[in-house]
């Protein structure tokens, strides 16, 4: 985390480079004033190419320095990667290049030069230019110091000064000035990988080696000086006409060392970076993200400037995009920016690496039987009472994200989870309405309440004091205890109910109790649910009669609906039975209703063995065979949620019943398939669900295990993929 927050900063410097690369090719300014144009463009501008050969010098010359068998593969690997790029960008510009004759009039000596020292369009030299710049570093520090190389480096950048900004100096002197003149067929410019690169490459290297000797006093005054300065330096030598080109002055040294300072010194958590750039939609914003973005504005932005030329011409709009520099300037630099937005989405969605989700153990989820589900239980609703979808614990092991996206397009706009962090992961993936949290949430987390909107439980009248003094208003439902003796304040203890709903602090939206046993068919334990019942509504009254206004109220769960469907509540909330699932055979059910199971569980055969009479089977021995047998290796076990004592139960393949055999490991279990034919690798196994004729319920795998349906589901690992249908 810390490392990370570091960098940030030259990350996100990375796109003000690309930018300020855009705007040496575009001249923003050039429209309005000619001086401010030269001083944005080619004075401040200047610091975008030697940034980015900084921050490579940074990251990948110190482990070389400090060990060359370690720092080699860092320097191959980059040039490798930058190569890579550079055939890319080659190949990209192409056809603009035989668009414009470049190939009918340039000789091959000239075309070899382009591609390996000046780049073959004009923004591209700086690719070969870092390559050469870093094979030249890795030449020298092989043999010398670091201090000698960053004093030959130096000596370079001189040399490269009298050939572009101050060659108006040695113009007169002939000796020299052949000799430039020389340099000049072989490379373009001195601003390239040998006068001009290596000494920002290292400077950066040097730099990071440095880090601790953190530097005293503020690196943004040297800054703010440097760049002063470099403005005179560029302004004299532009007025006086010295400079052949204008890429690089003396006091570009210094200001690329507190520019860099000053980024390094900067605190900027990453957790601010996200939600901007477009590039959030996936997840939050990494470094590594806005390095590849600033990477294809540097690429892109020449065919991006083509492009909108081309389209001014078409439209007739030169007045607009051409003429108004300033216009002109942004209109490529947001076509470049959006096309690298465009690419990141692109590489994300290539990159991303699925294995098969039906390859060993998965759920198939069927949406339509989860709609037909909520329009049998709406009908079961009196007017004004809604659903809330419970969908704690991964909507019992369906898929939290995707179960409450579908309830939402069914009109459900109030869901309920156990943990914050479960609310939290819905807001994070864009669930919207109500979320109620069932469970305790801690008071180091009651800012997550507020950030994220969500409804918490009052657990008892202490809490209610708890989180009335958080500062923020905290939205609320509290809970009542009418007997099952788990979360809320004793329905008896009505002052205190009353005394909650007059705390400052909380923004009370409604009040809510749980049934213990609306279950059960038991004389005493209807007798008990009506007790708890009129418990519950007597205190609404009474708080009424207070003059206080309860907020919305809710006591039914899936039983508490199927068997008790008359109760005046404004929600209903209601998890088992959403999932076409009862909790247990053996309990009341007032209401018939046809819910249809949403989840199936299928795993895959692994292989196919026989063995023989005697032979024993799985961890204990446990099992031995009674005589000659053929067993299958199913691809699913207990870190998937298959209870390890399922041992005497049965899964379903090719419409046959075949039991387990033997103790259920981890990852795998076995079926003895000595009555089934013509099983082999692969063949899809089906623990919970239906094959041909057969079905397996999740009410009976449970009662296999003497639980209950709801542990079973929400038990189910994540490391089952989920498949709707
Ligand atoms: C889990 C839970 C529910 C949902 O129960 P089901 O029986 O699955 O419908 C309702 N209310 C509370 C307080 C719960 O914890």
């Amino acid at each position: 985390m810390q490392k990370r927050n570091e960098y940030i900063t030259l990350d996100f410097f990375r796109i003000i480079g690309a930018f300020l690369i855009v705007a040496i090719h575009t001249s923003p300014l050039a429209s309005i004033n000619s001086t401010a144009d030269f001083i944005v463009t080619r004075i401040f501008a200047r610091i975008a190419v030697p940034f980015f050969l900084m921050v490579t010098g940074y990251f990948i010359l110190p482990t070389y320095i400090h060990s060359k068998t370690d720092g080699r593969y860092k320097i191959i690997s980059f040039l490798k990667k930058t190569c890579q790029l550079y055939g890319f960008a080659i190949l990209l510009y192409l056809p603009i290049m035989v668009y414009n004759g470049y190939f009918k009039e340039t000789g091959i000596l000239t075309i070899i030069q382009d591609i390996f020292l000046n780049g073959t369009f004009y923004h591209l030299w700086y690719l070969p230019g870092a390559i050469t710049g870093i094979l030249l570093l890795w030449l020298l520090l092989n043999h010398v110091k670091p201090q000698t190389v960053l004093g030959t480096t130096l000596i370079l950048y001189c040399f490269g000064l009298l050939g572009d900004s101050y060659f108006g100096l040695i113009e007169g002197i002939p000796v020299i000035n052949s000799l430039y003149k020389f340099l000049f067929v072989i490379f373009e410019y001195t601003r390239n990988g040998l006068f001009y690169a290596p000494v920002f490459l290292m400077l950066g290297a040097v730099l990071a080696i440095n880090k601790r000797n953190v530097m005293k006093g503020n690196p943004r005054i040297g800054l703010i000086l440097s760049l002063l300065l470099m403005t005179c330096e560029g302004l004299l030598l532009h007025t006086f006409d010295i400079q052949r080109h204008d890429s690089m002055y003396v006091t570009l040294l210094p200001v690329m060392y507190y520019l860099f300072q000053t980024l390094l010194s900067m605190r900027v958590c990453s957790e601010n970076l996200k939600g901007y750039w477009l590039l959030n939609f996936m997840g939050p914003v990494r470094s590594k993200d806005l390095r590849f973005i600033s990477m294809v504005i540097y690429i892109f932005h020449p065919l991006g400037i083509i492009l909108i030329r081309g389209f001014s011409k078409v439209t007739g709009l030169e007045y607009l995009f051409i003429t108004n520099s300033v216009i002109h300037f942004l209109s490529v630099s947001l076509l470049s920016y959006l096309v690298a937005v465009f690419c990141f989405y692109c590489r994300l969605l290539l990159n991303k690496e699925m294995p098969y989700p039906k390859s060993r153990a998965w759920l198939e989820l069927s949406i339509n039987n989860l709609h037909h589900n909520v329009q049998v239980l709406t009908s079961l609703l009196p007017h004004n009472c809604h659903i809330m979808g419970v969908v704690k614990a991964n909507a019992y092991g369906h898929g939290d994200i995707r179960v409450s996206r579908e309830l939402n397009k069914m009109g459900i706009s109030t869901f309920a989870v156990a943990t914050i962090a479960e609310a939290i992961h819905l807001r994070k993936h864009k669930i919207k309405g109500d979320i109620l949290v069932f469970g305790y949430t801690h008071p180091k987390d009651f800012k997550y309440l507020v950030k994220y909107n969500l409804t918490q439980t009052i657990v008892d009248y202490d809490y209610a004091r708890t989180l009335s003094t958080f500062g923020s208003r905290i939205k609320v439902h509290i809970k009542i205890d009418t007997g099952m003796h788990r979360l809320g304040e004793s329905f008896e203890n009505l002052h205190n109910i009353e005394e909650i709903y007059h705390l400052a602090g909380l923004k009370i939206t409604g009040i809510y109790s749980h049934l213990s046993v609306s279950d059960s068919y038991l004389e005493a334990d209807i007798t008990f649910t009506q007790t708890q019942i009129s418990s519950f509504f007597n205190t609404m009254d009474k708080l009424e009669e207070k003059g206080i206004d309860t907020g919305k109220i809710h006591i039914q769960s899936s039983y508490g609906l199927l068997n008790y469907p008359e109760l005046a509540c404004d929600y209903a909330r209601i998890g088992i039975a959403l999932y076409g699932v009862l909790s247990a055979p053996d309990k009341m059910l007032k209401e018939k209703v046809s819910l249809k199971p949403v989840l199936s569980l299928k795993a895959r055969v692994v292989t196919v063995k026989s063995i023989k009479k005697g032979e024993t089977v799985s961890y204990g021995r446990d099992f031995t065979a009674p005589d000659t047998m053929v067993i299958a290796v199913v691809s699913i076990g207990y870190a998937d949620g298959i209870p390890r004592n399922l041992n005497n139960g049965s899964l379903l393949i090719k419409g046959m019943k075949a039991p387990i055999v033997g103790r259920i490991c981890m990852d795998q279990l076995m079926i003895d398939i000595t009555r089934i034919p013509n099983i082999g690798q692969d063949d899809v196994v089906t623990i919970i669900g239906t094959d041909g004729q057969l079905t397996i319920t999740a009410e009976e795998v449970a009662a296999e295990c003497g639980t209950i349906t709801n542990e079973l589901l929400s038990r189910l690992s994540e490391r089952l993929k989920r498949v709707f249908i």
